[in-house]
């Protein structure tokens, strides 16, 4: 059975950046089982591993339009330090879940703070990086009717 649309992936990878620095990685863990063409992974490694089936091995390099998407300076925040009165132990790297406009959760990171203000950055944190991954593959086989339901594979830690 090949890789394709609501297939169950299953796969061991290691991320690493233009310097070769390892940013993520299956290896000591469970390898990632997830739902093909739902949007899990980022669409340059959805597209490397369609049609690859049990065994294949696939090397990618993936730009950031096929990534995390390129960084956007307009969503970098400067916000009233009184905003985050509840957040204990606040630092420069701490990430957070704010709430947008329209109360969507917004994922953030602490990039600057004094006492009065604090600069938080919406970006995704590998946004603007061109990713290498070096990817195995596991097992593929059909999802079940509940998997395509939940939008999430069963196997491993995500099974219940
Ligand atoms: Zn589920």
């Amino acid at each position: 059975m090949t890789i394709a649309r609501n297939r169950v992936v299953t796969i061991d990878y290691t991320l690493t950046d233009e310097g070769g620095a390892v940013l993520d990685t299956s290896q000591g863990e469970e390898p990632l089982a997830y739902i093909h063409g739902t949007g899990t992974l980022v669409p340059g490694l959805e597209t490397a591993l369609e049609g690859k089936a049990a065994s294949e091995h696939v090397s990618v390099t993936v730009s950031p339009d096929q990534g995390y998407g390129a960084r956007d300076e307009s969503v970098i925040f400067t916000i009233s330090r009184g905003e985050f009165e509840d957040v204990d132990d606040l630092s420069v790297g701490m990430k957070l879940e704010l709430h947008g406009e329209h109360e969507e959760p917004l994922l953030v990171t602490v990039i600057t703070m004094d006492q009065e203000e604090v600069t938080v950055d919406a970006n995704h944190p590998l946004a603007g990086q061109t990713l290498h991954f070096e990817v195995d593959v596991r097992g593929v086989r059909e999802a079940t009717a509940e998997e395509l339901a939940h939008g999430h594979a069963h196997d491993g830690h995500h099974g219940h």
